[in-house]
């Protein structure tokens, strides 16, 4: 019999705000331990939370990327545990109305459903060292959003693509830096096995705590093997919850079901419930930029370029913003695509050129004012430099030759010494015109215009 997998993930991101959710504590990640703390996030008793409003617009604005329902009502609860990364005893989180609910995120080929997003504090990090264990609170009330999954996907690549769609998204809209070695984007993977054909789900089991994207894909893969043969040697699975061992390569038990936590949710008293209003949602409705595939398609309409090159150019938000820049003060956006991809886009960061220049390079050699091999070198000292195209070529003396005169001495002086290419050319042998452009072109060291050398050989040989 053949089986299939059904994977849902719980996605936790880190929200880009300046401070905590609850507190004026900084979100910076890698002070000190315990630097960025106060009574609030330490979970002092007596203390009152304040809510960050730029925590739960970001939520929204997560909500509207993803297509969801935006509750117009919306309160905090109590989700009760005992343990040390949470000294107040309770997180404070979303329960029965949450912020965001149903919702979409494509992947190539498909689309994964998102049940609900809503908005809790982080709590604190615990450090196990040989004999002890340390607690860092400037984690504590960092604003953390949570990502239900439908459990939509099939295949671990279907995880990879979600988790890489939903980065992609969250970083162009400024939402969080998902820097996952930062912990900024943490994963819970649900995942079970059916017979092919079967309705039901099976027996969920629950791989906590992933941090790396690469590691979901690898964690699946192994977990679906593990219950595929288990199922296979007729063993009954059970709900629970494992860990996976990136290093080992494999997942092992953490809690079976009997050891479920009751949460025992309750409304939080101390934080009014959230409303959203229209005017709300109008001002949050313009922070929503256009996403990597819009901007594909735009650059392929509006600039009449291949599929590959709009790729290509989509593929780095920073890279992208150059490209519409220059083509848009363009008369040749694909020559602009060309030199993004080509010169570029290899060392982007080290380069001094602005989107202007580039389109003013373009323009010279379009224009004839210096042809494409001098465009290079006016390049690379625009690159270095960060100086105009016009100035380089004017400081160099670049500009292209195209005073006839100049040029019939230069092509003069190539047939004079290159006897052979001429009889060649004379015996009907085209391509030996080239060799003779060549020398011309050495001869005004590159600034003759190539298309009048070639013009004016012809006419003197022919
Ligand atoms: P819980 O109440 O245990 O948190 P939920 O029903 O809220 O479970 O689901 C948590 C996550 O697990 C969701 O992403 C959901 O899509 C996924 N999920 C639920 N049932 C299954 C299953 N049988 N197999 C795989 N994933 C599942
Ligand atoms: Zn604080
Ligand atoms: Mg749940």
């Amino acid at each position: 019999m053949s089986y299939e997998a059904v994977i849902g993930l719980e996605v936790h991101v880190q929200l880009k705000t300046q401070s905590k959710i609850f507190c004026s504590c900084a979100t910076e990640f890698g002070a000190e331990p315990n630097t960025n703390v106060c009574p609030v996030c330490l979970g002092y008793p007596g203390v009152m939370p304040v809510m960050n409003a730029e925590a739960v617009r970001k939520t929204i604005l997560t909500g509207l990327l993803i297509g969801c329902e935006i509750a117009r009502f919306s309160k905090w609860d109590r989700k009760n545990y005992y343990y040390p990364d949470m000294p107040k005893n309770y997180q404070i989180s979303q329960y029965d109305l949450p912020l965001c609910t149903g919702g979409k995120v494509p992947v190539p080929g498909k689309t994964i459903g998102v049940t609900r997003i809503h908005l809790e504090e982080d709590v604190a990090k615990n450090t196990h060292f040989d004999t002890n264990s340390g607690v860092d609170f400037n984690r504590a009330g960092t604003p953390l959003m949570e990502i239900v999954s439908e459990p939509d996907m099939r295949t671990p690549d279907d995880a990879f693509a979600y988790l890489t769609a939903l980065k992609e998204m969250l970083v162009t809209a400024g939402v969080s830096d998902c820097d996952m070695e930062k912990g900024q984007l943490r994963c819970d993977c649900n995942v079970s096995v059916r017979p092919v054909g079967q309705k039901e789900f099976g027996e969920k089991i629950e791989i906590k705590n992933m941090n790396t994207i690469s590691g979901v894909r690898r964690a699946l893969a192994y977990e679906i093997e593990r219950q595929t043969v288990a199922l296979q040697r007729g063993e009954k699975l059970q709900q629970e919850t494992r860990r996976w061992d990136d290093e080992a390569g494999k997942t092992s038990v953490m809690r079976t079901k009997e050891y479920a936590h009751d949460y025992r949710y309750f409304p939080e008293p101390d934080l009014m419930p959230v409303t959203v209003d229209d005017a709300m949602l109008a001002e949050i409705r313009k922070l929503i930029p256009e996403l990597p595939e819009a901007k594909r398609q735009r650059f392929i309409q509006q600039y009449g370029l291949p599929e590959y090159d709009a790729g290509v150019l989509v593929a780095d938000a920073a890279v992208a913003k150059f490209y519409d820049e220059a083509a848009g003060q363009s008369k040749n956006p694909k020559a602009i695509s060309n030199w993004v991809m080509t010169e570029l886009l290899p060392k982007f960061g080290e380069s001094k050129i602005t989107p202007a220049q580039l389109a003013e390079l373009v323009a010279l050699i379009e224009g004839g004012q210096i042809s494409g091999k001098i465009g290079k070198e006016v390049f690379a000292e625009m690159f270095a430099t960060g100086k105009a195209p016009a100035v380089i070529v004017k400081e160099k003396g670049l500009v292209q030759v195209s005073d006839t005169g100049a040029i019939e001495a230069f092509a003069d002086q190539a047939i004079a010494g290159n006897a052979k290419s001429v009889a060649d050319f004379k015996a009907g042998n085209k391509a030996a015109l080239n060799a003779l452009v060549g020398q011309v072109m050495k001869l005004s060291k590159g600034k003759a215009n190539p298309k009048l050398v070639s013009e004016i050989l012809t006419r003197k040989l022919g």
